[in-house]
């Protein structure tokens, strides 16, 4: 893997606004977006190949053992994958290429040594995450709550140590999105 370019993890629980950050740093002509592959149901406006590469269950597995995928994990009992090959094609290239993940991948991607910036995006609580899934929409009420357990454990494991060392280099508290933005914009870009 060649380190001409830089990856950037961008990691967060469900409604912390990760997705909102990397639509903004989309717009930069520099970045290249990972579309991880997953086993979940297609939301209404998702693309196929755009947002996600949907796969049927047995897909996923089957390029999980022909060793397709960088980092994977399973989240609300569904199974989402980073594809390998993509990231070593833009990062030879100099590109600065983003992976929006979950904590577990994140940790898999730190215990291979993968060099990046690990950022993690914080909720100001647990109440306003619960809050904003419920404006978001995308999710029923039952998920919500699911989404909000998974979040609490998260924010947990987020602040484990991997060999005595942080899974993240700096956590951003997101209680206002532009300024969010702009410090994610400054770690990357300093
Ligand atoms: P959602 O269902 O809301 O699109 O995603 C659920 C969670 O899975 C989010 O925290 C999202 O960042 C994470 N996720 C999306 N793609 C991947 C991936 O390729 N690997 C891992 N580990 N997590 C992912």
């Amino acid at each position: 893997m060649s380190d001409a370019g830089k990856l950037v993890v961008i990691s967060g629980p469900s409604g912390a606004g990760k997705t909102s950050v990397c639509r903004a740093l989309k717009q930069h002509p520099d970045v290249e977006f990972s579309v991880s592959a997953t086993t979940r149901v297609r939301r209404d406006g998702e693309r196929d190949g755009i947002d996600y590469h949907f796969l049927s269950r047995d897909d996923f597995q089957k390029r999980l053992s022909e060793n397709q995928f960088l980092e994977w994990a399973s989240y609300n009992g569904n199974l989402y994958g980073t594809p390998r090959w993509p990231m070593d094609a833009a990062l030879a290239r100099g590109r600065t290429f983003l992976v929006e993940i979950e904590v577990k991948g994140t940790r898999q991607l730190r215990e291979r040594g993968i060099p990046g910036l690990y950022l993690f995006i914080e909720p100001p609580s647990i109440e306003e995450l619960r809050a904003r899934l419920q404006r978001r929409g995308t999710n029923g009420a039952e998920e919500i709550e699911q989404r909000v357990r998974i979040a609490a454990d998260e924010m947990a494991a987020s602040r484990e140590l991997l060999d005595g060392a942080a899974l993240y280099d700096h956590t951003i508290l997101n209680d206002d999105l532009d300024a969010t933005i702009r410090r994610v914009e400054q770690l990357i870009w300093p």
